[in-house]
């Protein structure tokens, strides 16, 4: 039921609800299930599962013919926005079954087009780009800024040349190695950052000499949990404030694009101005709502739905 009420396509943007299954943990504390699909019952996530990969990739197809798209996965954490986006080595995800995608159909067309495609990975945290694939150290301040063309960039990120999906998974390697380096606890740190990957396709018709330019964002949000009131305090509640910033800065995009509003308020966070050339116009959008089944989790999982509500 809440499926249904929830997968729905407006304009250009897409919204999916995923639930993972209760953990073992949540089992045996006693917790109930309190999320019910209807047809795909009993954490039978199958049925989704195909949902998600099916619905995404047709959006591939669009990167190439020049559109920009972004697909982000937002929720509380534990919720499973990694496993969505980043998936794991037997049950690969959304980042790479996109990529491997982008390639096959790119090489299928290789008769008429030619594609120059290049990778850069990055986070936003306290509202900063950092860069996973630069290797120096000096921590230099990266800043949006936007082309003569309109086009929204990141000077001195590195754009990382990719010719297959081997590659990709090097650079995806090279990115995740990085973040292990810079934090002490990665799964702690990442839930409060904004992972981010975009893919940047330049192409070219060999019949008409026609190029077009565009970009995919794949985007693994901080958690959306409020904070505990008694965690409220210095370095934490500067992080809980800027992910609350970014996240409703995303939200107020999205709402202002979905109600046609005049002014869409892209420069609220690093976030949604790092995403402006793919959120609106007549780029695609795709958001995966990530939710627990568990009791537990009740209240947040009904802020995730509002949230979804709010931009659908
Ligand atoms: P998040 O990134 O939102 O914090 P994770 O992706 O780390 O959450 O997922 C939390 C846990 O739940 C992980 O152990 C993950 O393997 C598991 N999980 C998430 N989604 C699913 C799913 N659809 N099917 C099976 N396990 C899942
Ligand atoms: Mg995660």
């Amino acid at each position: 039921e809440l499926y249904n009420q929830i997968q729905d396509t407006k304009g250009n943007i897409r919204v999916f609800c995923r639930c993972r299954p209760l953990s073992k943990e949540e089992t045996s504390a006693g917790f109930a299930q309190v999320v019910d699909f209807g047809a795909a019952k009993d954490g039978d996530l199958g049925i989704l599962t195909v949902y998600v990969f099916a619905d995404a990739l047709p959006l591939v197809t669009s990167v190439l013919d020049g559109y920009n798209v972004c697909f982000f996965a937002y929720g509380q954490t534990g919720t499973g926005k990694t496993f969505t986006m980043e998936g794991t080595d037997q049950n690969r995800g959304v980042n790479y079954r996109t990529l491997e995608e982008l390639f096959q159909i790119a090489e299928e067309r290789s008769d008429s087009f030619t594609y120059n495609i290049s990778v850069s990975v990055l986070e936003v945290y306290n509202e900063q780009i950092r860069d996973f694939l630069s290797t120096s150290f000096a921590s230099k301040r990266l800043e949006i800024k936007q082309s003569a063309e309109g086009f929204h960039h990141v000077p001195g990120i590195v754009e990382a040349q990719v010719e297959n999906i081997k590659e990709v998974w090097n650079v995806l390697q090279i990115g995740s190695n990085s973040r292990v380096v810079g934090s002490n606890n990665v799964n702690e740190h990442s839930s409060r950052s904004h992972c981010m990957l975009c893919i940047m396709v330049k192409s070219k018709n060999l019949m008409t000499g026609e190029c077009t330019k565009s970009k995919l964002w794949l985007v693994d949000l901080a958690g959306s949990e409020r904070l505990a009131k008694t965690d409220a305090q210095g370095e934490r509640l500067k992080e809980a404030q800027n992910i609350n910033k970014s996240l409703s800065a995303l939200g107020d995009v999205v709402y202002a694009l979905a109600t046609k509003s005049s002014h869409i308020p892209y420069r609220n966070s690093k976030l949604t101005h790092l995403l402006q050339d793919s959120l609106g116009g007549d780029s695609k959008t795709l958001m995966f709502v990530q939710i627990s089944p568990s009791e537990r989790d009740l209240s947040e999982t009904l802020s995730s739905l509002n949230f979804a509500t709010r931009v659908r």
